[in-house]
Formats: structure tokens, sequence, C-alpha cells
């Protein structure tokens, strides 16, 4: 049957390919963004369909609609963005959590929730299961995110059990894809962007660091997966790519595959920049039968033919 999807963020890199997704399908979607990080470039393709409706606004304040599910993705997610105005980001994360689960309440509908990785802070626990409950500065420049998305977590759990909300939360871990915003600061869209215009790549501490990159069709496919499940999975369920590389290879091989000539510079490491992510998905495999099928190398060649046809139009 069709449905009336609302997709917070859905102006933004992960929103912008889930609107799309849900839309082949053949939902009625209902963008709502208010561009502090999203692009309205990524919404343009759908315009023209009928199909889809956008609405410029922050989830901050409320918002009245009729809606049979929502995904909640708005949050600026760029270290460097959500650092930006750090109030608003966790006003984001905890007044728009407010919002969007209020909505769900009034409609007795299912809410998905775009939690994070950040929410293990730096790990202690190597790969992190869900069970692990974190490492996180409470007053670091990385907290109004992490802090903030944690509470919109306890928000979420408490609207399940005190007002039976049915809540979905997973998450995510580093993704990557076209329709990031070039100029966004997260690490693949810098080394990408630098290397395709000969500038130095610029690797934060020694490089030693290590995440898990997960390409954006494998992610969409996950949060999609995770919104079919029946009331009593809630998750928190991790979705993310269990390869995991240091900074440092990372940068080697985005140079290798761009055949860039630019320099590798070592510059300081942010505080708090955690050391090591990984994801344990053994839940995801288990209650989604999900797991990630791109490989580094694909997902990073079709990002690199993205970045290079988007500079070209810069230019
Ligand atoms: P993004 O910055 O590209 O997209 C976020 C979108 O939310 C943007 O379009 C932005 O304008 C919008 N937004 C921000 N604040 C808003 C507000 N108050 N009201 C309305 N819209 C608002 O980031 P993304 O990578 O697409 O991330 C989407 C979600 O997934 C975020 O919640 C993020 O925390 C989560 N997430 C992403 C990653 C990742 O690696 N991409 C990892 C972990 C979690
Ligand atoms: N990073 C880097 N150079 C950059 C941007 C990021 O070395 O130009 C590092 C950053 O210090 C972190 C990792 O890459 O260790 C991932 O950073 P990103 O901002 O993508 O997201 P995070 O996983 O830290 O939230």
């Amino acid at each position: 049957m069709k449905s009336t999807i609302l997709v917070t963020g859905g102006g933004g890199f992960l929103g912008s390919h889930l609107c799309a997704r849900l839309l082949e399908e053949g939902n009625e979607v209902i963008c709502l963004d208010n561009f502090f990080t999203g692009q309205k470039r990524n919404i343009y393709p759908f315009m023209n369909n009928p199909a889809f409706e956008f609405i410029r606004h922050d989830i901050t304040f409320p918002i009245f609609l009729e809606v049979d599910a929502i995904y909640n993705l708005a949050c600026p997610a760029s270290p460097v963005h959500y650092q930006r105005d750090p109030v608003q980001t966790t006003k984001t994360s905890v007044h728009g959590a407010i919002n969007m689960l209020g909505l769900a309440k009034r409609l007795g509908i299912p809410i998905l929730q775009a939690s994070t990785s950040e929410v293990y802070g730096d790990p202690e626990v190597h790969p992190q299961p869900e069970e692990y409950w974190g490492n996180v500065n409470p007053v670091g420049r990385r907290a109004c995110y992490d802090e903030g998305k944690r509470c919109a977590e306890t928000l979420f759990f408490d609207y399940y059990e005190q007002h039976g909300v049915p809540v979905k939360v997973v998450r995510i871990f580093n993704t990557y894809g076209p329709a990031m915003d070039p100029y966004d600061g997260r690490v693949i869209s810098n080394f990408i962007v630098q290397a395709l215009q000969q500038k130095t790549i610029t690797v934060q501490g020694d490089g030693s660091q290590t995440r898990s990159f997960c390409y954006v069709d494998d992610m969409v496919d996950g949060i999609m997966r995770m919104m079919r499940t029946s009331e009593n999975t809630t998750g928190p369920i991790n979705l993310g790519n269990p390869g995991e590389y240091t900074i440092g290879n990372l940068a080697e091989m985005i140079k290798r595959m761009t055949r860039s000539n630019s320099p590798i510079e070592y510059t300081p490491l942010p505080e708090n920049d955690p050391v090591r992510r990984c994801p344990d998905i053994t839940k995801a495999d288990n209650e989604l039968d999900w797991q990630p099928e791109t490989h580094l190398e694909t997902g990073l060649s079709h990002t690199i033919e993205y970045f290079r046809q988007k500079l070209k139009e810069e230019n």
C-alpha cells in the first residue's frame, strides 16, 4: 500500500538518497529540511515528481502533519558543521527528537532515529557492540553531537516505554558516496576533493586512527529494512561496514585511485577524535538480514567519479 513518509533532513546526503529510494518504491515523500548543511541541488531531481513535497522547516520547532512513518535524519553530521553552532546541534538532536516523537505519538506511527557510532565516543571496546555504553567526554568539542544523539536515544526509548510509540533506532557508522557536499569537511569528501584538485591531502594526527566506511546504497538499504521490522524490533542496531582502515591508508588509497600528485600533510589531531571505530554488525545480520555489499574501492570509485563531475561543473 502507498504510504506517506516524512524524511527530516531529506535535503542532506543520506536523506536525499533515502527520498529517492522511497519514491522509487511508490511512496509519497514529504521532505523537511532547513538547509543548515543540506543542498537544494540534492532535491532538484524530485521537484517535478507529484509524489514529492518539500517543506522548509527547522525541527527544533513543532510541526503538524499527517504521515504514515517518520525517518528522523535532520542533524549536521560532519564534525566541522556540528561544532559550528553547538547549541543548535544539541537543540536539533533533543528538541527535534521531542517534536518528531510527539508527532509520531499523536499519529501512532513508527519513527526511525538516525543515531550514530558517536554514541560510543572514543571507544574502549573494539569493535563496538550495541551493549557497549560508550566513552564520551560530556564537555568536549564533540559533546553537542555525541550527547545530543545519546539524549535523543534516551527520548526514543522513553517514548516507547511510556507512550508505546513504535521506535526504531539505528546507529550509523561513517557513510560516504555521491551527493556528499564537496566542502562538508568529512574525511572522504575532503581527501577526494583535495586529491582531484592536486591540493595537499590533510591527514589529521599521525593517520593511525581508524574508521570503517559504508557505501551509501548499503546504508539506505539497512535503514529501510529497519523501518520494515515488526513493532518489537526497536534497536539500537549498528549499521556500518566492518572493514576497518587507518586514515593514513585511506589517504594513500584515494591518492592512488585519483592518480593525484598531491602531497600528504600531517596536521594536529582535533580534540577527542576517536582513536578507532568499527561496528559489530552481528545484530543487523540477525535481525535485519543485512550485511553491506560494497567494497571500499568500488564505493570510492563511484564517489570519485561523482566529485570529478561536480568539480567540472563548478569551473
Ligand atoms: P547531512 O549534514 O548531509 O544532512 C543532514 C540534513 O539535516 C541537512 O540537510 C541539514 O540541512 C538538515 N538539518 C540540520 N539541522 C536541521 C534542523 N534543525 N531542522 C531541519 N533540518 C535540519 O548529514 P548526513 O550524512 O546526511 O546525515 C544524516 C543523519 O544521519 C544525521 O542525523 C546524522 O547524525 C546521521 N549520521 C550520519 C552519518 C554519516 O556518516 N553520514 C554517520 C552517523 C550518523
Ligand atoms: N580527518 C582527516 N583529515 C580531514 C578530515 C578528517 O585526517 O581532512 C580525520 C579525522 O581526524 C578523523 C577521521 O578522519 O580521525 C574521520 O573524520 P570525519 O570528520 O570524516 O568523521 P568522524 O568519524 O571523526 O566523525
